[in-house]
């Protein structure tokens, strides 16, 4: 397997490093390498993603992306969305459990209203909520999928009173999850967002439109205590790219504070993508017993640094397998 590491902008570095090292105890045989990209590389050579790494990343079998800031500079291109767009991550997944809930956001990652289609005239501007029968069945096949190896249910979040966009989402997610037996419901998502909310439990599989999926897993980061405790992957029909839901925090940057749980947790998402579930498991708990121990970094009220909590949890690794 070819690993690309991006370690990024501000905090992404210091959570990347040990979440690598954690991949190394499970696969030392695999092939690794690193390329720069985001706003540093932009200061340092006008380019955030340039021809090079762009290649370095479409040979990837599997990437890891720490953070990179998006400055407000007009002239500055949202290098993830470039990624998204150039490797077709299409679906971008987000896992949020807790006591009681274990619910897996699906959010479609390439169209809807973030399609990219839109102008400004005069005296409006326009941007057009795309919504293709491809872009609704690969992504309803692949929540369904994903819902039949756990609880068997999909829920779609939609506002289809209102959009013709969302019927047809709606319609096509319904027909995918019937062709393999997987229970469904549907939700307007402004109900839903706070559904979730009070009533995490209920919920198994989501799956929604592009803006929704993503106001809908900040929303429910809420559950899990913060910011840097959650994981996301994007993933392809040949690509998948794994990253911690936060930035690049740079109030925090180069301080050895930053919590790397989430960067941890990527690596489990990745082992469970290669079809090591076992493995994947045993990153989990090992970052349970660590923050069992006390051992945690500020933002959840602790005193230990990156690398101390890095630390901690490799060798619970090493001790559990
Ligand atoms: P960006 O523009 O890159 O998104 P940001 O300033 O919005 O940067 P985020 O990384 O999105 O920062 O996070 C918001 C705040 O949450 C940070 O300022 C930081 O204080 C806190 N935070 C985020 N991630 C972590 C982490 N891994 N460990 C500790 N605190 C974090
Ligand atoms: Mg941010």
């Amino acid at each position: 397997m070819k690993v690309v590491v991006a370690p990024g902008d501000g905090i992404g570095p210091e959570v990347i490093a040990p979440a690598v090292d954690v991949l190394k105890i499970f696969h030392p045989e695999w092939e690794y390498s690193q390329v720069y990209l985001g706003y540093e590389c932009w200061k340092r050579t006008g380019d955030p993603l340039s021809q090079t790494t762009r290649s370095a990343l479409k040979e990837a079998d599997l990437i890891l992306f720490g953070a990179i800031t998006t400055p407000p500079d007009p002239a500055y291109k949202s290098v993830i969305l470039t990624i998204r767009k150039e490797l077709d991550l299409y679906a971008n997944l987000r896992p949020v459990f807790g006591s009681g809930f274990d619910i897996l956001i699906v959010r479609e990652n390439t169209e809807g209203l973030y399609s990219g289609i839109e102008w400004e005239e005069k005296d409006r501007a326009c941007t057009i909520r795309l919504v293709t029968e491809e872009g609704s069945r690969r992504i309803a096949r692949f929540a369904s999928s994903c819902a039949r190896r756990r609880r068997r249910h999909l829920t779609i979040g939609n506002k289809a009173n209102i959009l013709k966009s969302d019927v047809f989402f709606v319609r096509i997610c319904q027909e995918e999850a019937e062709k393999i037996d997987v229970s469904v419901d549907k939700k307007y998502i402004d109900a839903l967002v706070l559904d979730v909310l009070q009533h995490p439990e209920r919920y198994d599989v989501i799956v929604t439109t592009n803006i929704f999926g993503d106001i809908l897993s900040d929303a429910a980061a809420y559950l899990e205590g913060g910011l840097g405790m959650l994981p996301s992957a994007n993933i392809g029909k040949d690509h998948a790219l794994f990253e911690p839901v936060h930035g690049s925090a740079p109030d925090i940057a180069g301080k050895g504070i930053a919590n790397p749980i989430a960067a941890i947790r990527c690596i489990s998402l990745l082992l469970k993508y290669a079809q090591e579930r076992e493995n994947a498991k045993i990153v989990e708990a090992a970052i349970q017993k660590v923050l069992a121990d006390g051992i945690k970094t500020p933002d959840l009220g602790g005193k230990a640094g990156t690398k101390e909590v890095g630390e901690a949890v490799i060798k619970e690794i090493i001790r559990m397998r």
